[in-house]
């Protein structure tokens, strides 16, 4: 076997030091299986329930009025996620679009946004006017406030609910850390926020940004009280095939408001065309909970080696997962480089491209981005990013294969080593 790793210039040592450490994680690896085998079990009761049939793949033109596979499609998602509706739609052109329409279309003028956990993913910045923006929120009379979590990781109740006020109407919780050196949240964490929340002002709307969230859990917010829970279908639950879209799950009432404003107010969820990617968007969610489970070995299996190699990770090699991503705290440029030319050089697709820094839409410094994905910027593929800004630190995540994610992070460490960033324990 490590001569075929060494076809991608993986030395030996590197290959035995890793396999050894992997031996450790066989305990962990064990209890992700037994997650998404309950997972891949309610995805298939959904289905079956729904009589998903050959039907559901035609696609539909023009208005789209009658798709069945499309509503089937919802009532599936609302089923899995436990919701009384869903809105799944290519229409969701990503998951800040998803974010978006959830926010506007359940906020009015005069309405107050508060987020409990910190500051929000960084496209979110300029959807709530963070960073002002043509046509955020701000601009549309809805306030904001935030409280940060409290140094030790921890939900701040005495300023939270200080900040909960008559205007405040819907709390945003982000599950996922996205660009922060903050913990991911945990579904029973939310849980208790989202009744805490909810005991401070009845009637509160709580949406959770589930972004790289879903399966990895054997439940979702939405099993604990979240009012809409909303995410990217070119992330976890389109297992990689999903060529587009996202997807908000939640209470008729939400949901209702959230098609109101993506399509027209009195269209609502009736219109929008499916074209041709229904069947993508089925066998996607199918797979999600496999796909997922896949990626989250590739975390704890990059967390164990980076730890190992004397790097802050976050999370570390040992604690309990709550979503897919893994931080690496690199410290210099150069060795946030390295690292994504590793990821990218792991690639099936476009593996002979050099990745370097640039300014992205929606992000506030340079951006490098590894990624050589069948689907354009999937973040389910093996892929890697982070911002040109002190600590250096790399996101990771994904990988349709757990064999493809070790071979990525593999010769990403490679990279590190081969340019003295990094050096095996003697
Ligand atoms: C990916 C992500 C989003 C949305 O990003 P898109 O690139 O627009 O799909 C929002 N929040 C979090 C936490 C994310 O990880």
């Amino acid at each position: 076997m490590s001569n075929l790793y060494s076809a991608f210039g993986i030395s030996d040592a590197l290959y035995g030091y890793a396999g050894a450490l992997l031996d450790g994680l066989r305990p962990r690896f064990d209890a992700i299986d037994a997650t998404a085998e309950a997972n891949q079990a309610k995805v298939l009761l959904a289905m079956q329930k729904n009589r998903v049939d050959a039907a559901c793949f035609h696609g539909s033109t023009g208005y789209g009025y009658d798709d069945i596979g499309r509503d089937t499609l919802e009532r599936v998602y609302a089923d899995v996620f436990h919701t009384e509706a869903a809105l799944v739609r290519p229409q969701l052109v990503c998951g800040t679009h998803a974010l978006a329409v959830a926010l506007s279309a359940n906020l009015l003028p005069g309405d107050e946004l508060l987020s409990p956990v910190g500051k929000p993913y960084d496209t979110l910045e300029e959807v709530i006017g963070i960073r002002p923006s043509p046509c955020s929120l701000a601009e549309y009379g809805v306030g904001y406030r935030q409280v940060d979590l409290l140094p030790d990781g921890g939900f701040d109740w005495e300023g939270i609910r200080a900040a909960i006020n008559e205007k405040t109407k819907l709390v945003t919780i982000q599950r996922s850390k996205g660009y922060a050196m903050r913990p991911t949240l945990s579904v029973a964490r939310i849980g208790e926020l989202v009744a805490f929340c909810k005991s401070v002002k009845p009637g509160l709307l709580v949406m959770v940004d589930n972004c790289y969230g879903e399966f990895v859990e054997p439940m979702e917010p939405s099993d604990v009280g979240a009012d809409m829970v909303v995410g990217s279908l070119i992330k976890n639950p389109g297992g990689g095939l999903a060529p587009i879209g996202g997807y908000i799950a939640g209470t008729r009432e939400c949901v209702d408001r959230c098609a109101y404003r993506l399509s027209a107010p009195g269209l609502g969820q009736e219109v929008g065309a499916s074209l041709d990617v229904k069947t993508s968007l089925y066998q996607g969610f199918f797979l999600a909970p496999t796909v997922t489970a896949g990626a989250l070995k590739g975390a704890i299996f990059a967390a164990r080696l980076y730890e190992s190699l004397g790097f802050r990770v976050l999370p570390d090699g040992t604690e309990s997962r709550h979503d897919i991503i893994q931080a690496v705290e690199l410290g210099s440029p150069e060795a946030l480089v390295a690292f994504c030319e590793g990821i990218q050089a792991a690639a099936p697709v476009d593996s002979y491209v050099r990745p370097v820094p640039a300014p992205m839409p929606g992000y506030d410094s340079e951006v490098i981005m590894a990624a050589g994905a069948f689907v354009q910027g999937s973040s389910i593929e093996l892929s890697a990013d982070g911002p040109l800004r002190a600590p250096y630190s790399v996101y990771f995540q994904g990988g349709l294969t757990w064999y493809h994610a070790k071979l990525g992070i593999l010769l990403s460490a490679q990279k590190l080593l081969d340019r003295g960033l990094a050096a095996l324990p003697a």
